[in-house]
């Protein structure tokens, strides 16, 4: 039976990603990520999203920890806050990330956003790690085609995934073509553009599906080759989130939906950040 358990992509390098993650940003560290990354291990996720910058990575380890899978069934992305970046600086913060998680090794370490000036030298401490076998796969989060080809111009390794803002009022389209030509994997950051899913046409295609706003959202990612990783920290709509395997949406519908786009952000500009 396909579900999140069982629904991956396979990364360029042959490493295999779930398609469906639980994103954690905002989640305190006060023992409500530790019952949320509980609950959607039980919902059946298998991946989890958080950042240094979430301070929630002792939670998201002890959340793993009490939930009775093994380590391997389970694929943990950090990323490098962007005041640690840097060759040196990187190494440290991540050592920091992989002691707050608890683990040996992380599935996959992001640079989190392109601080200019920077993010080649972060990007040649991600190259480290990975050669030496501390993460299984490295990428970059807020990356435009331009920071991309310079990672790819002057690095080693070509980043395996690329998270980014991407939703019904975002779809990136360039961005999108260019990472699949290039091997490498588009994630979507708020997917549900942070719960403001208010729009007739989501509902009217969830409706001949049983299915939620949401619901349909995250099929439409699933449908263009996008894994995603919704937020929630309420058990009822982590549950709802993953329950997007057993339908399809046809090509009409997906175009429908790709149609809401107004090139509308509700996080950052990746050319014109200030922190
Ligand atoms: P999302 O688009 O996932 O939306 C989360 C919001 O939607 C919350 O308010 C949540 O409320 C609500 N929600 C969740 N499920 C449903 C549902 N089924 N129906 C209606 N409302 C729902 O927002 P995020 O910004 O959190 O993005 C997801 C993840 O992406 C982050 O948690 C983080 O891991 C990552 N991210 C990465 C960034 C980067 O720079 N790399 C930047 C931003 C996010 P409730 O919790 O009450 O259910």
């Amino acid at each position: 039976m396909t579900n999140a358990r069982t629904e991956s992509t396979i990364l360029s390098n042959g490493v295999k990603m779930p398609w469906l993650g639980l994103g954690v940003w905002k989640v305190k560290d006060d023992g409500e990520a530790e019952r949320t990354v509980t609950s959607a291990i039980e919902a059946g996720y298998r991946s989890i999203d958080t950042a240094a910058a979430y301070n929630n990575e002792e939670g998201v380890g002890a959340g793993i920890r009490n939930s009775g899978i093994t380590r391997d069934e389970i694929f943990v992305t950090t990323k490098i806050w962007n005041s640690a970046q840097g060759y040196e600086s990187s190494l440290a913060a991540f050592e920091e990330s992989r002691k707050k998680l608890g683990l040996d090794v992380v599935d996959l370490l992001l640079i989190h956003w392109p601080v200019k000036e920077k993010y080649k030298e972060t990007w040649r401490a991600l190259e480290k790690l990975y050669r030496d076998g501390y993460v299984r796969a490295i990428g970059v989060s807020n990356f435009q085609i331009h920071h991309l080809r310079d990672v790819i111009a002057s690095g080693e390794f070509v980043p395996m995934v690329n998270q980014v803002e991407f939703h019904p009022l975002l779809t990136q389209t360039e961005l999108l073509s260019f990472t699949k030509s290039n091997k490498i994997q588009l994630e979507a950051w708020s997917p549900l553009m942070q719960g403001n899913l208010d729009h007739s046409i989501l509902a009217e295609i969830g409706a001949k599906y049983g299915k939620s706003p949401a619901q349909v959202v995250l099929r439409w990612d699933l449908q263009n080759g996008v894994i995603t990783i919704p937020k929630s920290t309420n058990p009822v709509r982590i549950k709802e989130n993953a329950d997007i395997f057993d339908f399809s949406l046809t090509a009409e519908e997906i175009s429908q939906i790709s149609a809401l786009n107004r090139d509308q952000r509700f996080g950052s500009d990746p050319d014109n950040f200030n922190f």
